[in-house]
């Protein structure tokens, strides 16, 4: 039976820490981390993250500014509202809720924000800055499956590691920062062949996919960390009702895995988590606090 990585109470302990951080930076230096949140459109799981992140900020003490807009929205007035928000001294982080409609071109919002102000990562000077080694602001996802590796195996220098899914927001830079730490690092994707044995190869196996249960037990090297990115919702018929599960196969990974995190309570409060450390970090870089 493998050990289970508590995501939240981790994600929870970290929030306690940037709330005493928040309090401080309000009380000696005036400043008062601020993010302006920007969702487009009315998709209903963007909806319910957006609301997450909102409230996460009310709990920890940090500003933040709503903008709700409609879904015919052009590129040009969302490109605005950025360009207003990014020359606003009194706002820090910029987060554009994704996926925006489709007559709005995702990375051209993205390469708007402020490299500083972009507390997602996604801008392309931050993703070059994290491919160099000079990291500015990273990935929130990534960022917290690391925190969480480090957490349970310390030095991670000379592992094998394997991220299965190379997206930009989640695979790619998790195996940059993997890269940064030493590992040996592979990334598998959809045309990779015979998927099973490289993943058997894995000492870290971190799972992005986005196809339910599909990393198999026997796929894990007896004592292997697998970190779960996945969200996926599945109806489940004994319960008869939609249930969120993983990319892996929970059941079967646990007996072999030396450690996982379960889905939910893994990744996910990590990401939030991640989002607020980097707001601070961003308030304090304008600040000029180190
Ligand atoms: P994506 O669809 O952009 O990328 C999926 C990747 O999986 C692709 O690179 C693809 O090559 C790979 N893939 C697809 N089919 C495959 C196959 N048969 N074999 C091997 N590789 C295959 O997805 P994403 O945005 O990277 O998200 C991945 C998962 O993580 C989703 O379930 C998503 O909901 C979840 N996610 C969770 C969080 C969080 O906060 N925990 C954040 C972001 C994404």
């Amino acid at each position: 039976m493998s050990k289970l990585i508590d995501g939240k109470a981790f994600a929870d302990r970290l929030c306690d820490k940037l709330a005493d951080e928040v309090a401080s930076l309000k009380q000696d230096k005036q400043l008062s981390p601020c993010i302006a949140v920007v969702l487009v459109g009315e998709d209903p799981a963007s909806a319910t993250y957006v609301g997450a992140k909102v409230r996460r900020c009310a709990q920890l003490g940090i500003d933040s500014r709503s903008h709700h807009l409609d879904d015919t929205t052009s590129e040009a007035e969302l490109l605005s509202l950025i360009d207003d928000l990014n020359n606003d001294p009194e706002v820090h982080g910029i987060l554009v809720q994704l996926p925006v409609p489709k007559q709005i071109n995702s990375d051209a919002v993205i390469n708007a924000i402020s490299p500083d102000k972009d507390v997602d990562g996604f801008h392309i000077s931050n993703v070059g800055a994290l491919s160099v080694g000079q990291n500015n602001m990273v990935p929130c996802t990534p960022l917290g499956s690391l925190m969480l590796l480090q957490d349970e195996l310390g030095d991670l220098s000379g592992k094998n590691a394997v991220v299965v899914g190379r997206s930009n927001i989640v695979g790619k830079p998790m195996a940059a920062l993997l890269l940064q730490q030493s590992c040996t690092v592979t990334i598998a994707h959809s045309r990779t062949q015979d998927l099973p044995e490289v993943c058997r190869g894995a000492d870290i196996l971190v799972a992005a996919v986005g196809i339910p249960h599909f990393i198999q037990g026997d796929w894990i090297k007896p004592g292997a960390t697998v970190i779960d990115v996945g969200i996926n919702r599945i109806y489940d018929e004994a319960l008869e009702k939609n249930r969120l599960v993983g990319d892996v196969d929970f059941d079967a990974a646990k007996e072999v895995a030396g450690a996982i995190t379960p889905v939910p309570g893994g990744v996910g409060p990590m990401t939030i988590a991640c989002l607020m450390y980097n707001t601070v970090r961003a308030a304090k870089n304008q600040a000029g606090i180190a």
